[in-house]
């Protein structure tokens, strides 16, 4: 069952019914979802664990640019995007935002995802952020955009509220273990018997006649190959269409990632602490204008690196800073390749950013900001996705072309959510997992 090169498996260690790439969002569930129900699965993962909770240890795990010290992979087009290879995927590195994206969306393509959302709601424990644990800054903000007349709302969080500290780090993984991650549902599976490979790429899926026969791996101590009766990729909106072109299969395009800037403002008689970020947001122009806008404050050495020159000395003084981020609902016209990554700003995408950002100054300078301060980021996106999409590269079921070759992670979006997509991709792979084992497996 197990053609080696390198590597000594004995066959049993290693025969599994499914092999799952990646163990984020997707991954993890369809993991632990087929374990739980008696299958055999093994998981490869190309990243390991790490130890979170300090910027100089999120280095190691983003996939960064400039000598891999700044966090993101710069696109062409000059959009950097944030995603982390490690176990856990990029649901390590969340701010606990859990929402619905979508839902109505494949609603409207015969999908209904509300008992399997219900299900994730529930499983991770989404609540919105209580009052009394809203840090200063989010009050503040809240107060000056309801009396500007915005609608602020709690933001739903996948948080252990009694564990967390309020200490600002979750983009750079949660050290108290307050926050859901996909490495929960990984300790799951390994529990239900799957088989877990870290630092273990794969690089190919291997097919013939048009089903699938397993994958391609790279390791640190060899290559070899692994049959599969199924296989799910469920490596990222980047990963995953690239092992798909590998294996000459068409994908790539329709690269969304929700593009984000963040507006920051200066209150100088301020002396603010840390706290947890995006802890409200106003949705209402998420329908009509396709932005979100959320209290946010980046990390110290993330804005000592993206800020101009001479303006550095604001990542030392974050204490006297307000901000706010702009997150639109992008267009799905990137492309993943090999070797690079084109994502640029479309025209609707800039009229978007800038009425969110014209929003955000409104509500600064009434929080108290001077408007001579006021400053926006340059555009990253954060929630990669689009490039295996449901109708273009994968059926309603997610399966590619390939009998037995699935895709459940965010690039089977057909569109880009505009807000934060882990609940939906945990329920999409949930529903993917009902599927397989009631009627492939
Ligand atoms: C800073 C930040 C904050 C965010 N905050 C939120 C939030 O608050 N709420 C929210 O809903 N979403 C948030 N997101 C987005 C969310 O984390 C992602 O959309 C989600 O994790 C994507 O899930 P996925 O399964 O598509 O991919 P991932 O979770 O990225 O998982 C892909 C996995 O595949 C592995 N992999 C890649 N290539 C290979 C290969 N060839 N072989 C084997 N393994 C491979 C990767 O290492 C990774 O573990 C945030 C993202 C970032 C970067």
């Amino acid at each position: 069952m197990f053609i080696k090169e390198s590597h000594v498996y004995s066959e049993d260690t290693i025969l599994s019914e499914v092999v799952v790439v990646g163990s984020g969002a997707g991954g993890s569930t369809i993991a632990k979802e087929l374990a739980a129900k008696g299958r055999k699965v093994t998981l490869l993962e190309r990243g390991r664990y790490h130890r979170l909770g300090t910027e100089m240890r999120a280095l190691k795990f983003y996939t960064g640019h400039f000598m891999k010290i700044k966090p993101g992979e710069l696109s062409r087009g000059n959009v950097e995007l944030l995603r982390t290879i490690m176990m856990g995927g990029s649901t390590m590195v969340t701010l606990g935002n859990g929402v619905r994206a979508l839902q109505e969306e494949f609603q409207s393509m015969g999908l209904n995802l509300e008992k399997e959302l219900s299900e994730t709601e529930r499983e991770l424990g989404v609540a919105p952020i209580p009052e009394d644990l809203m840090g200063e800054r989010t009050r503040i903000l809240k107060r000056a955009s309801e009396e500007l007349g915005y609608k602020v709302k709690p933001m739903p969080k996948f948080v252990d509220f009694s564990r967390c500290t309020n200490c600002g780090m979750c983009v750079t993984g949660c050290s108290y273990g307050a926050k859901w991650t996909a490495q929960n549902y990984i300790a799951e599976a390994r529990k239900h018997g799957a088989r877990i490979m870290t630092e273990s790429e794969v690089t190919h899926v291997i097919h013939s006649g048009g089903e699938v026969k397993g994958v391609k791996v790279r390791s640190k101590s060899g290559s070899f190959e692994l049959e599969a009766e199924h296989v799910i990729l469920a490596a990222g909106g980047i990963g995953t269409p690239r092992i798909l072109q590998r294996s000459d299969l068409d994908s790539g395009s329709d690269l969304f990632a929700d593009l984000f800037v963040n507006t920051f403002g200066l209150v100088e008689e301020a002396n603010w602490g840390e706290e947890m970020g995006m802890a409200t947001m106003i949705d209402e122009f998420h329908e009509s204008e396709g932005f979100l806008l959320s209290p946010i404050l980046d990390t110290k050495v993330h804005m000592l690196l993206y800020l101009p020159l001479l303006m550095k000395r604001r990542a030392f003084k974050r204490g006297k800073t307000l901000g706010l981020m702009t997150k639109i609902k992008d267009d799905h016209s990137g492309y993943v390749s090999q070797d690079s990554i084109e994502k640029g700003v479309t025209e609707r995408d800039r009229r978007r950013l800038e009425r969110g950002i014209e929003i955000s100054e409104q509500i600064l300078t009434k929080a108290g900001a001077k408007e001579s301060s006021l400053y926006t980021t340059p555009v990253r996106g954060a929630h990669i996705g689009g490039t295996a999409g449901m109708g273009r590269v994968v059926n309603l079921d997610q399966e590619t072309e390939i009998s037995g070759l699935f895709v459940s992670d965010a690039s089977v979006f057909p569109s880009a959510p505009g807000a934060p997509p882990v609940l939906t991709i945990i329920a999409l792979s949930k529903r993917l997992s009902d599927l397989l084992h009631r009627e492939y497996l």
